[in-house]
């Protein structure tokens, strides 16, 4: 590698790296802060500042940073067999370990995987294996899929149309518009005035049903749904209203496409949310981040054993699984996933998690006496909080306000990292946080909204 300064990387950055989610006109202006390294909850920069990770990366180091476990399992793997193809009848070691791994943490039938890179692509191959599968059965005009309004699933073309936060798709063509259809997000916090928790979810599902009578049960083959919405603001849905949308999918004939790219892998206190916590079990379940711990990109489409059994049999027309990825089943990144599931279960994480997450959010609670907090929500170690202008019409700053982004600032300055996602500041630590650093994050969180409420309430 070539000798550099600091000065010189942020110049090459601002150069060459195009990053996801920039804002060129700042960008170009300010360029970037390095993370230069990271060790368990903190993060450093090149001045060697340290930083609270209140977002574990991007949602997904939740072993923290600097594991060995990870980093062993990792050079291990690269030293003995790093990379073979997947395809047809090769396989590696750690890929089929991974998947077996897989099968036994997840509920029901999810017994069968299918690796990606990432999020995105699982999202994306789960969409192509429900058409296949339709396909198969003979039921070619099966094909749209409901999503939601402020849902995230990813930034290929067809999952950025599945995702329901408009300013994603801002300049870009639609691709699957024919295909994808959205309803309402389940946002308890802005659901109609006067109206109960219970009434808005009899409202919600009701919505769904009407969708699908109005496209036609016979065209609709899926339901995508993240437990509980992460980008769209850490929405929380009523009690019940996934186990009564996945009654309504069984009603119709529906899959349901679980996506637990952020609340698997102890986020929630559980391996993975769905029946552990909603008491329903989807068709295909998508997961990423947590599950190699963000150490090295992986992403799995875990489908149940009826839908493999459909898209495996010889019986069926449509003859062989055309679909895949060089890195399918990478054996590094499935080393990493096997590392990050035994370090899981030795340190007891999800138990952790089952304290410290309530704790947390309670703590978190607090916060709901600044005039600018509207409302602080969450579950376990995926918290959110929505700031407002006028708290008691829930009213919203104007966008170019940039209420998160200062509030994301002012934390920076006090040695705490938060996401900002416009109105609402999104927290998702490692998993090992402990009461202490939740103590922490409070007290930065509020030090910062205390130092910009009243320049964004002018
Ligand atoms: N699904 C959800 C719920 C996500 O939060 C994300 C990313 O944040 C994705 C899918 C996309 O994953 P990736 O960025 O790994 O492609």
């Amino acid at each position: 590698m070539r000798s550099y300064t600091n000065a010189d990387v942020k110049r090459l950055d601002i150069e060459h790296f195009i990053h996801p989610y920039t804002d060129f006109a700042t960008f170009r202006q300010e360029g970037s802060q390095i993370t230069a390294s990271a060790s368990g909850v903190h993060i450093f920069d090149e001045e060697g500042r340290k930083y609270l990770d209140g977002i574990a990366g991007l949602w997904c180091v939740n072993l923290g940073h600097g594991r060995r476990e990870l980093v062993d399992a990792i050079a291990h793997q690269a030293a003995t067999m790093q990379y073979y193809n997947p395809f047809g009848h090769s396989t590696n070691v750690p890929a089929a370990l991974l998947a077996a791994e897989l099968a036994e943490l997840l509920p029901g039938s999810l017994n069968h995987v299918f690796y990606t890179t990432g999020g995105s692509t699982a999202n994306d191959l789960a969409i192509r294996m429900v058409h296949h599968y339709f396909n198969r059965l003979g039921k070619p005009n099966k094909k749209k899929i409901i999503a939601r309004v402020d849902a995230y699933h990813g930034s290929t073309y067809v999952t950025a149309q599945l995702t329901g936060i408009h300013a994603t798709k801002y300049g870009f063509d639609s691709v699957g518009q024919d295909f994808i259809h959205h309803i309402s997000a389940a946002n308890s916090y802005r659901r109609p005035a006067g109206m109960s928790e219970a009434a808005y979810c009899d409202h919600l599902v009701q919505e769904f049903e009407d969708r699908i009578l109005q496209l036609g049960p016979d065209n609709v083959a899926a339901f995508i749904a993240e437990p509980i919405m992460g980008a769209g603001g850490v929405l929380v849905a009523p009690d019940g209203y996934h186990r009564r949308m996945h009654a309504i999918c069984r009603k119709y004939g529906l899959l349901y496409i679980a996506d637990e790219v952020v609340t698997a892998f102890g986020r929630l206190g559980e391996w993975s949310a769905s029946e552990a916590l909603y008491g329903y079990v989807p068709d295909i379940m998508i997961l990423a981040k947590g599950l190699t711990s963000g150490y090295i990109p992986l992403g799995a489409a875990v489908f149940s054993s009826e839908f493999y059994d459909v898209i495996a049999s010889p019986q069926c027309e449509g003859g062989q699984l055309t679909l895949g990825f060089t890195y399918s089943g990478h054996a590094v990144a499935c080393a990493a996933g096997l590392a990050t599931i035994e370090t899981m279960k030795r340190d007891g994480l999800n138990e952790h998690v089952r304290v410290v997450g309530p704790a947390f959010l309670k703590a978190l609670e607090a916060l709901n006496a600044f005039e600018i907090v509207g409302d602080v929500r969450g579950s376990h170690l995926m918290c959110g909080i929505e700031l407002v202008k006028d708290k008691v019409a829930k009213r919203s700053f104007a966008p170019t306000v940039g209420s998160a982004h200062q509030v994301f600032l002012a934390c920076r300055e006090r040695g705490l990292i938060v996401r900002p996602i416009g109105d609402k500041i999104v927290l998702s630590p490692p998993l090992i946080f402990t009461e202490e650093h939740c103590q922490e994050t409070v007290r930065i969180l509020s030090e910062a909204i205390s130092a910009v409420s009243d320049t964004l309430l002018a």
